[in-house]
């Protein structure tokens, strides 16, 4: 992962796709047939998974002419923006009164990659097999794209009317970081987008993830922050066979041993809380876990001389990277603080390779929080919906610090090996998710913008 800061592109590509169809404001919405609207939906998401948008190298530009097809067969405008070379970022847009501000839907383009080796199916073959359409990106993030997409289409299609524009937008770069997707709009061309909310990836519904034998959506409103470190130490280089005390990987080692057999601080998290108050006892497993502490990964290890590394060499410097996820509260330097005291020796250097935004915590008495906690429980009556704190790192994360109001839902129910799967090697969605999803996506729209 890179985090450089980026120079303004030389030319930003800026294309305005299809003319504005005629729209009738106040007509009595037309009522959809949702079983289409499914069919349609799943025949999509197929074809999305087959275009193959693996970052590196997380050419969106395919993809990005696959949904502006669609918008402009429905007659809605699109522009589109090229950050570098092949990261493409499309903007399309229902003109809404322009009494509030914007709703931006927003989604990643691009993929993990997939080792098709080790997949049962083709990663990009978009097969439907069992109910389930196999692939790369069938939940992280194009299936949730797709529902945003026909929620956004169905807006149009049945009139509904817009006390705000609805912005659905499709970025690249966000399994890198997303500084030429998500962060790059937001640098260069944010008075175009200026949302009130986002809506993204992040919470999900889930049967077996949160609390045994209880179906729960949790809507993010929270991450955790990120700060990824590197340890150095420095020693004295010598021959294998005169071992000494000055060895960098000795005292590396005995350092990582004291840190990892210690256990991660808990913490009390108001979302937290709300979450276990709704749901129950929470499950034990390595989402939980990671919801309820702040959290360091042993992510690489460095040490040797030459390539490949020497046996018989002591080198005179070793290396550790950690990925440090702190929870709500808790400060960088009370966290440093803290690992240093862990790993009990002063001579080891910690270095900051990246740190994100402190957490910030979204605001759950929004019309639009309630409107999505009103439409999930339309469509799964046996629901529990709580707001939750995610683990990972999404583009919304990069609003929050600016006022915004990120809400992160996949209105499906996954199960927790679904869940897990996703940079795995079978990733799928069950179909059938889909059209219920869209209803709930729909709803919760509809619901605030007829404020
Ligand atoms: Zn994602």
């Amino acid at each position: 992962m890179t985090f450089k800061t980026l120079a303004r592109p030389a030319g930003v590509a800026l294309a305005v796709f299809a003319a504005l169809a005629l729209r009738v404001p106040g007509l009595d919405a037309q009522a959809a047939d949702w079983a289409q609207v499914s069919d349609e939906a799943i025949h999509t998401l197929q074809d999305y998974v087959r275009i193959d948008t693996s970052n590196p190298p997380g050419n969106t530009s395919k993809t990005a002419d696959f949904l502006t097809a669609i918008f402009t067969r429905e007659g809605i405008p699109v522009e589109r923006y090229e950050s570098a070379p092949g990261k493409v970022i499309i903007v399309a847009r229902l003109k809404g009164s322009g009494a509030h501000k914007a709703i931006l839907l927003e989604n990643h383009m691009d993929v993990v990659p997939a080792d098709k080796s080790r997949w049962p199916h083709d990663p990009f073959g978009g097969e439907l097999i069992d109910g389930a359409i196999w692939g790369r990106g069938s939940v992280d993030m194009k299936g949730l794209g797709v529902i945003q997409l026909y929620a956004f289409l169905e807006l149009k299609r049945q009139h509904v009317p817009l006390d705000r524009d609805v912005i659905f937008m499709a970025v690249p770069d966000e399994e890198v970081g997303g500084e030429l997707g998500a962060r790059w709009m937001i640098e260069h061309h944010y008075a175009e987008l200026d949302p009130e909310y986002v809506l993204d990836e992040g919470g999900m519904g889930s049967r077996d993830l949160f609390a045994k034998g209880k179906l729960v959506f949790g809507i993010s409103v929270a991450e955790k922050k990120m700060l990824w470190l590197r340890l150095r130490v420095e020693g004295v280089a010598g021959h294998g066979s005169e071992p000494h005390n000055q060895n960098p990987n000795d005292k590396l080692v005995k350092a990582l041993a004291r840190l990892v057999s210690e256990p991660m601080p808990s913490g009390d998290v108001a979302v937290v809380k709300t979450l276990e108050a709704k749901a129950g006892p929470l499950e034990t497993n390595k989402f939980i876990n990671a919801i309820t502490h702040s959290t360091t990964s042993l992510t690489t290890l460095r040490g040797g001389v030459g390539e490949p590394p020497k046996v018989n060499v002591i080198p005179s410097v070793a290396e550790a990277t950690l990925d440090c996820r702190l929870l709500p509260g808790v400060t960088k330097e009370a966290w440093l603080a803290d690992l240093h005291r862990r790993l009990g020796d002063p001579s080891i250097k910690i270095e900051i390779i990246y740190e994100s935004d402190d957490s910030v915590v979204s605001s759950q008495d929004t019309p639009l929080y309630k409107a999505l906690v009103a439409a999930i429980e339309r469509y799964h009556p046996d629901a529990i919906v709580s707001p939750i704190l995610i683990p990972y790192g999404t583009d919304s994360n990069a609003y929050r610090p600016k006022g915004v109001k990120s809400y992160g839902i996949f209105p499906a129910v996954l199960p927790a090996e679904i869940v897990f799967s996703m940079h795995g090697d079978a990733e799928r969605l069950p179909a059938a998710e889909l059209g219920t999803g869209i209803r709930i996506m729909f709803d919760a729209l509809r619901d605030t913008l007829r404020e």
